[in-house]
């Protein structure tokens, strides 16, 4: 079976249409995340690019902040600082990676808890590890959305998570770990991996390593969810899976594009809404 995002995208992205429609008939507010892009990576602008035009097609508000890169630290804190104290700001986001020269971590840090709509930062991402409500970051929120619609069974699974990024693997493996499944986590010092993937019932790869998954790493009959995303010198995207050869042997994969990236906007849209609810319940 391929798992596609794209339906599972769009009947959150229905979802969130429909609570932003409500709240601006009960509460008078529209939602409004802003998106802040320093510097000129066209892999970035084309993300926030694709985040916007999601935004508006669900009726969020999306004003952007573009700035050239030698943008300085201290300016982009104090954006940081405005857009936390702005009403009608709901989300901040600041597009990751950021130039060289800046801080990310501080960047992150100074984000509101309440606006962190990336689920990024420390209150945000301890509040996952403490098993209490907060903003779960969109990548690793997508991957379990993935799973639960097509039926995986992740209580007492066998799960296997490579990578251990801030951004998608740690927080993978807390989201699975709280539905009871059980999690291995490897990465570039794991001793041999095949060993660990080759025993996973659920199977997720956020390592950045074209095609590294093959199919005689994968156990028969598993969920292989593949985060990766990698432009090939031909042009062309790849997942960190070998499709191909792992469609033949597994359950069901996720498809690169397709799969996992349409559920990262998605989720962000659905944490929009929540941090746009939140405002309200605290007024
Ligand atoms: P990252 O910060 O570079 O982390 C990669 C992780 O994979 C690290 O923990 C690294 O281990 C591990 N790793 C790398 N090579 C490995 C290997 N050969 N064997 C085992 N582990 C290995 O990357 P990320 O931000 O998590 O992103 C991972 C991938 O997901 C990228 O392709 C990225 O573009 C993609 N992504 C997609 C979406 C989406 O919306 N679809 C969102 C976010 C990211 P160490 O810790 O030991 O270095």
């Amino acid at each position: 079976m391929i798992l596609q995002g794209r339906p599972v995208a769009d009947k959150v992205l229905a979802q969130v249409r429909e609570g932003v429609a409500r709240l601006q008939r009960e509460h008078g507010v529209t939602p409004g995340l802003a998106v802040v892009l320093v510097g000129g990576d066209p892999a970035s602008a084309v993300y926030v690019r694709g985040k916007k035009n999601t935004a508006a097609s669900v009726g969020i508000a999306s004003p952007d902040y573009v700035y050239p890169e030698g943008l300085g630290q201290n300016a982009l804190l104090e954006l940081v600082d405005r857009l936390n104290a702005d009403a009608s700001v709901h989300g901040v986001l600041v597009q990751l990676p950021l130039p060289k020269g800046l801080d990310e971590d501080a960047v992150v840090r100074r984000i509101a808890p309440a606006k962190d709509v990336d689920g990024l930062t420390p209150t945000n991402l301890g509040q996952l590890l403490a098993g209490q409500p907060g903003t779960v970051p969109c990548t690793p929120a997508g991957c379990l959305e993935v799973l639960d619609h097509y039926g995986a069974k992740l209580e007492g699974a066998e799960t296997v998570v490579v990578g251990r990024s801030r951004l998608v693997g740690k927080p993978l493996a807390q989201l699975l770990l709280a539905r009871h499944a059980t999690v291995t986590m490897c990465h570039t010092r794991t001793r041999d991996l095949a060993f660990h993937t080759k025993r996973a019932d659920i199977l997720c790869v956020a390592a950045g390593r074209p095609r590294m998954i093959t199919g005689d790493m994968v156990k028969p009959g598993a969920w292989v969810i593949d985060v990766g995303v990698n432009r090939l010198e031909t042009g062309k995207l790849a997942g960190d899976v070998d499709f191909d050869s792992v469609e033949k042997v597994a359950h069901a994969v996720t498809p690169v594009p397709g799969g996992i990236g349409p559920m990262t906007i998605a989720m962000l849209m659905k944490n929009t809404l929540a941090a746009a609810e939140r405002s309200t319940q605290a007024r």
